[in-house]
């Protein structure tokens, strides 16, 4: 089953999470296996990762919406997006056009000509207050200009560049698992387990410990975040660091596969489209189908439904549902 382990180093200012994503994972390549049109491999591993790192930093911060993690290449993947919610449901898929190469890294695969991007958004649950979405966004390359290879890196650096946070970020996706570590340096004001320390870090050897922690995170190899449980991890890790763990979150309350796709919300899509196109599609092809690209699921909207759909609710006949 998959899992989310929090844990804080007791005194120190530096945090860490430990993801697991197993059955929901599974669930999302059968899916897509089962429609026949599998992802290539080093797509499978980046939307892997990119569903563990979503899953961390949701997790990561108090927002009642979703948060998702988009990258938009120039490459052969055109773009790859992994959402996740609140409660920690997440779905994830990619849009490839053409040959990935084998073992593509993030270069090959999206920043063949320096253009691809990588979107952090937050999305309000409810925007009747008059919340707005947030949107932050870095390039695929680092400071000096080089391409970077890994997702993880870039998150690293959009952290950083945007929410000023040292971040240490291990990811790594395979067929069965997709998992990832992430260490987080707090930030010294408001931070609790501080209770008032001193304002300069430097002074009193905090960011020591965050570089030691970071350190240790770094030394995690893909092969053991893999195939190792989360306890086998954080005792090799950190062994002789003040761990404090907190309650796991697995099951309903932990990560797991959702699709928040609809009906109604492919009706709505369907609606601003306008009434001429999807005319058109239906005398084309007899209905309209829509599949989701991130569950699979398929949606066929007959001529009735298209009538429906176009039809103002109250001028309906008692009964009928432009919608259901
Ligand atoms: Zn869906």
């Amino acid at each position: 089953m998959s899992e989310l382990h929090k844990f804080i180093f007791d005194g120190l200012p530096v945090r860490g999470m430990l993801v697991r994503l197993t059955d929901g994972w599974k669930e999302v390549l059968a899916r897509r296996t089962a429609a026949s049109d599998a992802f290539p491999q080093p797509v499978r591993a980046l939307m892997g990762e990119m569903a563990a790192a979503g899953v961390l930093m949701q997790a990561n911060i108090k927002f009642n919406g979703a948060l998702i993690l988009q990258v938009f290449g120039d490459g052969p993947v055109k773009l790859a997006v992994a959402e996740v919610q609140p409660d920690l449901a997440f779905r994830v898929t990619a849009k490839v056009v053409g040959e990935v190469p084998d073992a593509a890294r993030l270069e090959a695969m999206l920043n063949v000509h320096g253009q691809g991007r990588c979107a952090i958004t937050l999305a309000p649950a409810d925007t009747r207050d008059g919340q707005q979405p947030y949107q932050g966004v870095v390039a695929l390359h680092g400071d000096r200009r080089e391409p970077l290879q890994a997702l993880s890196e870039v998150l690293e650096h959009y952290m950083l560049q945007s929410e000023q946070l040292d971040t240490r970020l291990i990811l790594a996706a395979n067929d069965e698992v997709a998992a990832g570590l992430l260490i987080q340096r707090l930030p010294v004001e408001g931070a609790g387990n501080l209770a008032g320390a001193a304002r300069n870090e430097d002074d009193i050897g905090l960011n020591d410990a965050y570089n030691r922690i970071a350190m240790l995170a770094a030394t995690l190899t893909s092969e053991e975040l893999l195939t190792l449980d989360a306890d086998t991890v954080l005792r090799r890790l950190f062994w002789e660091e003040p761990l404090r763990r907190f309650e796991l979150l697995k099951g309903d309350s932990g990560p797991r596969f959702e699709c928040s796709c609809s009906r109604q919300r492919v009706g709505g899509m369907l609606k601003g489209l306008g009434r001429d196109e999807i005319d058109g599609i239906v005398l084309e092809q007899g209905r309209v189908e829509i599949g989701c690209d991130f569950c699979g699921r398929k949606y066929h909207f007959d001529p009735v439904d298209v009538g429906e759909l176009f039809t103002p609710v109250q001028d309906q006949p008692p009964g009928s549902a432009a919608i259901n």
